[in-house]
């Protein structure tokens, strides 16, 4: 089994699950008293916010670059930043490690593709939903049509992730305005939503809709169990 390598903290909530779907994905698969080998470095998500807010995108990268260098050190054999929005800065991260750096976005649409999808609805950050860095790559990897949501609801999103998921706080009228957001991207013709953040799944949960949503946590944390035990 290699060593998965985590980039965490982005919230520790969802690393927190990253953790335990990986641990108990390798549990499935190998059974007994099995469980995953992991070298994880968690940041500071203030640090991470802030340039995040200020648009420092290359500080971003360095910093979490050398946070990746040292999951490296630890022993991992490729890794995982476990955060959609940071893929902004993936390529910056893994020009200073020698191991393979596992895309979530690739993940995600491989699992899409599989599936027959080629319209997707995209909730995320603001970064996320509107910048190239993650539609690109579904849209030139996996020939998908990205839809995401108006601005006004972008901005729900957005601030609902920030200000509560990432605190761990859950709230009925936030998982409403997501299921009606969710809803409005169905009407409009995608097949799917991916839940591009990696909190999201937090609140939206299969259960509360009809509409087929890909969970980026459950997706990438597969595709590392897989990726150890090939
Ligand atoms: N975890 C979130 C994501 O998947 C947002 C936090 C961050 O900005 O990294 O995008």
């Amino acid at each position: 089994m290699k060593t998965i390598g985590l980039l965490g903290g982005m919230s520790w909530e969802s690393t927190s699950n990253y953790y335990a779907a990986i641990n108990r994905g390798i549990q499935q698969k190998l059974g007994g008293l099995h469980s995953a080998r992991v070298a994880m470095v968690s940041v500071d998500f203030s640090d991470i916010e802030t340039l995040q807010a200020n648009a420092q995108w290359d500080e971003a990268g360095d910093s979490l670059a050398r946070a990746a260098q040292q999951v490296e050190a630890a022993g991992a054999d490729f890794l995982l930043i476990c955060t959609n929005t940071m893929h902004k800065v993936a390529s910056r991260i893994a020009a200073h490690i020698n191991i393979p750096l596992l895309h979530i976005a690739d993940a995600t649409g491989q699992v899409l593709a599989e599936q027959g999808i080629r319209r997707i609805g995209l909730l995320g950050t603001r970064f996320t939903m509107e910048q190239a860095f993650y539609r690109e790559r579904l849209e030139q990897g996996f020939d998908m049509e990205v839809m995401v949501p108006d601005d006004s609801a972008q901005e729900t999103v957005h601030r609902i992730i920030y200000e509560e998921l990432c605190l761990g706080q859950i709230n009925d009228a936030s998982r409403a305005a997501y299921l009606k957001i969710i809803d409005d991207l169905a009407a409009q013709g995608a097949e799917g939503v991916i839940l591009g953040c990696t909190e999201i799944a937090m609140l939206v949960k299969p259960e509360h809709t009809s509409v087929r949503c890909f969970d980026t946590t459950a997706i990438h944390a597969e595709a590392a169990v897989n990726m150890a035990l090939a």
